[in-house]
């Protein structure tokens, strides 16, 4: 499987948090497994333990310093998700597909966390729009998640385009899947 080292991560990183997962808060009424990786990851990312480069440092393990998707600052939780351009553009692009406000990328200049853009970005989207929103907002970042750990470990590099268009098929394939068994 080419995400292994995926799964590698969020199970050593899940050694750490043992027993705690009961709190997470995501709604997904799916059971897949990549329903629950996802799941597993955002919970993670919320509580800024993904294992970026400022997380790697404090454990001092050896890491890229340097965001690889734009080669900027430090790779922190909230830059690889959200305030790095490269993810702007993904973000962009799939809100575009997507039929989603992009006012509401620009709702916080450069939020220091992650989760406090999501919240407040969340009650601008209509009631019957939020399950989708919070699907598409996971998928981006799931898939933001392997694209920087494409480029680390396997030196396979995609455009923010290529990365959008993984996200539309996950996306479609949750909605499928909704149709199907929802
Ligand atoms: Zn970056």
């Amino acid at each position: 499987m080419d995400d292994k080292w995926i799964l590698h991560d969020q199970i050593s990183i899940q050694n750490t948090i043992q027993g705690r997962l009961q709190h997470f808060q995501l709604q997904s009424d799916l059971e897949s497994g990549q329903e629950n990786k996802c799941k597993v990851f955002m919970w993670i990312l919320s509580k800024e333990k993904i294992l970026t480069a400022d997380n790697l440092q404090k454990r001092r393990w050896p890491c890229h310093e340097h965001c690889v998707l734009c080669n900027g600052p430090l790779e922190t939780s909230v830059h690889l998700s959200f305030n790095c351009a490269f993810a702007k553009a993904v973000w962009n692009q799939v809100f575009i597909w997507e039929g989603i406000n992009t006012d509401l990328l620009q709702m916080q200049d450069e939020p220091n966390h992650f989760r406090t853009w999501w919240e407040q970005v969340v009650p601008q989207i209509s009631k019957d729009q939020r399950r989708k929103f919070n699907g598409i907002v996971i998928y981006t970042c799931w898939n933001l998640w392997k694209e920087r750990n494409r480029r680390i470990f396997n030196n396979v590099f995609q455009s923010p385009s290529e990365v959008a268009a993984r996200i539309k098929e996950d996306i479609d394939q949750r909605r499928r899947a909704l149709r199907t068994f929802g």
